[in-house]
């Protein structure tokens, strides 16, 4: 790929939060000005140290960063090629990476003044991951659920409880996370004075996608330091699961530049991207539009309603992607693929026996990739997959399509 010393990738948006043609800032007038001062205050936290050494402070004692690199030794014997790194996000505080974002924002809202922070989530994590930071700041939390998701993820629903959160289920709409979504803006427009969204993922109106990713980029800043570390070296490859796609961002973003680094994002495949929209895979299965504040490739029908999607993974199941990653895609610099639930099950299920590790339903996706790709490469190809999740959340699902009935595993 051409690149010289004046061109980065590393350089976006631009000041009207733009990646090419994605992002953007697309929201009412009411809401404006409020994302101008969160503009503002984040713009000064980037460069003021105490912030970072706040944020150094947490991830270390709090969150138990950083997260190791490991070789996993057995699996690259068994697929017979690449050698492969796995980056243990999965054993961070809460059970993945969510939580490296939600401390940023909320040390951001308490340098506001914000006192009540909201959030929308699908699945529950990030519901979670907020539950748990404000119950530590002692910070009013308000969570927006689909109700649809509220009863299928009724153990993510209790554990917000017992962190003293509010979960509120929207029935608005079909009542699943894209009305969550709306909700929470609303939310927000209402009570402008004292609260702050946190967003999930690396979405949302400007600066969001930025700034989520700007948190999430200690993943892939201490994979540099370890790997160099490990092998005296960058990987040749990275992977990572793509739902919205803040854990791959993180991954990704310290290595844009490294041009002779393959970038691999893995989409939810479903039953098949080709298959009747059975899938998650935006930019694999979408089209560009305007979902959420911003411009980027969403699953919709001819008539640009937005789309559920479908996935085994609930994590997964958002129905865009990051404007960066949209961005990224339409350049080339990175590549975006899709696994299927099927193939997810099996790789998830090889993690387990081979490594001794209950991965995520999610991060199992990038390891299908990862799966598919060792055999053809080399044995001093090196391959680092982001572990961004454990699998704790997933069992019943995976005992549920591998046809186990729980309590009776005889
Ligand atoms: C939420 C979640 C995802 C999807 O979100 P991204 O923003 O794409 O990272 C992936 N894996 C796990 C474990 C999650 O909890």
């Amino acid at each position: 790929m051409a690149n010289d010393l004046f061109n980065s990738f590393m350089t976006g948006p631009d000041e009207q939060g733009r990646f090419g043609d994605f992002g953007g800032r697309f929201v009412s007038e009411t809401l404006m000005p409020l994302i101008l001062s969160l503009e503002e205050e984040y713009e000064k936290a980037k460069t003021d140290e105490s912030f970072w050494a706040e944020m150094n402070d947490l991830w270390t004692h709090y969150v138990g960063r950083p997260s190791p690199l490991y070789f996993a030794e057995r699996l690259t014997d068994h697929l017979g090629g690449a050698k492969v790194y796995m980056k243990r996000d999965e054993l961070n505080h809460t059970g993945a990476h969510k939580i490296n974002n939600v401390l940023g924002q909320i040390i951001l809202a308490r340098r506001m003044g914000k006192t009540r922070i909201i959030a929308e989530t699908g699945a529950g994590q990030h519901g979670v991951a907020t539950a748990t930071v404000c119950a530590k700041f002692g910070l009013k939390c308000v969570v927006y659920m689909g109700a649809h998701d509220v009863e299928r993820q009724a153990p993510n629903v209790f554990r917000m409880r017992l962190l003293g959160a509010e979960v509120v289920p929207v029935t608005s709409g079909r009542g699943t996370l894209k009305d969550a979504m709306n909700d929470a803006l609303r939310d927000w427009v209402t009570n402008v004075r004292d609260t702050f969204y946190c967003i999930g993922t690396v979405a949302g109106p400007h600066p969001y996608p930025a700034m989520v990713r700007d948190f999430q980029a200690i993943i892939g800043k201490e994979v540099r330091e370890q790997m160099d570390a490990a092998e005296g070296r960058l990987p040749d490859t990275l992977v990572a699961a793509i739902g919205g796609g803040s854990n791959a961002m993180g991954l990704f973003f310290p290595f844009l530049d490294d041009t002779d680094v393959n970038i691999i994002g893995v989409e939810a495949g479903g039953k098949g991207v080709n298959a009747k929209m059975e899938h998650c895979a935006s930019l694999t299965g979408g089209r560009p539009g305007v979902l959420h504040g911003n411009r980027t490739y969403l699953l919709q029908d001819d008539d640009g309603q937005i789309l559920e999607g479908f996935s085994i993974s609930a994590g997964l199941d958002y129905p865009g992607i990051g404007p960066e990653h949209a961005w990224l895609h339409e350049i080339g610099r990175a590549k975006y693929v899709s696994i299927t639930d099927v193939e997810a099950l099996e790789a998830f299920q090889l993690c387990c026996t081979l490594e001794g590790i209950i991965p995520a339903l999610e991060p199992s996706h990038a390891l299908a990739h990862v799966m598919k790709l060792a055999p053809t490469l080399p044995a001093d190809h090196i391959i680092c997959m982001n572990m961004c999740g454990r699998g704790d959340k997933d069992i019943f699902t995976v005992a549920k399509a591998l046809g186990f009935e729980m309590g009776n595993f005889g």
